[in-house]
């Protein structure tokens, strides 16, 4: 497989080539198609195995830039992961006009406030999102595509009613994609009330 099965942008082969991705990981041949055909997934795969990508390929591929209007929002456990997610989108990003920001506990409400103004890519941690959501702080009405990262470590970090809360506040018309080291029952029955009729990819 090749970076250039996928129809993908100049845009986006550039960037590939900047950052030094040559071809594809398996999850990222496996998931990037189906992504751009709109369908909902759920991926069972390791950290390490290019996940970020899979998912921040095909979603930036979707996006129009419209600086403000959150198209993407990025579940993830850790503010290191909402951190790393965020600056992938970035690089791979880099000659499209897209903007991206990281949104965790702990930091500054006036530096968020300040990113959320024109990022259209939000990356964050479960506890804070909800938090900006219920305080009408984030807009998420216009929301594309719903990613949840390491959705087994969200769970055995008790954000479950985090996640069932954000989707709330989240359009039902909309793309989700749920990523995961290990797919028990846990992780389907989170996915039953999130995802739309879910292909399954097991690397
Ligand atoms: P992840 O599984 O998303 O944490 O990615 C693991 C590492 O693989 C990161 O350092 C990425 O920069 C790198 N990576 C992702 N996709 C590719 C690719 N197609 N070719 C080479 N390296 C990649």
């Amino acid at each position: 497989k090749s970076f250039d099965d996928f129809y993908l942008s100049d845009e986006m082969l550039k960037a590939l080539r900047t950052v030094g991705y040559k071809r594809p990981t398996p999850v990222q041949a496996e998931s990037i198609p189906l992504i751009l055909a709109g369908i909902d997934l759920i991926v069972q795969s390791q950290t390490g195995s290019g996940k970020t990508a899979a998912f921040a390929i095909p979603t930036i591929e979707m996006l129009e830039p419209k600086p403000g209007r959150i198209d993407v929002l990025v579940l993830a456990p850790t503010r290191e992961l909402a951190k790393q997610v965020c600056k992938e989108f970035e690089r791979l990003g880099q000659y499209k006009d897209l903007s991206a920001t990281a949104i965790y506990g702990g930091a500054s409400y006036e530096k968020q406030y300040k990113a959320l103004e024109t990022a259209q890519i939000v990356s964050a941690t479960p506890g804070r999102l909800l938090d900006l959501a219920k305080r009408g702080s984030i807009d998420l009405s216009n929301l594309r595509i719903l990613c949840l990262d390491e959705a087994d470590e969200m769970l055995s970090m008790g954000f479950r009613e985090e996640l069932n809360a954000i989707v709330d506040f989240l359009p039902e018309e909309r793309q989700s994609l749920l990523f995961s080291a290990t797919v028990n029952e846990d992780i389907k029955a989170l996915a039953k009330g999130m995802l739309y009729y879910p292909e399954y990819i097991s690397l």
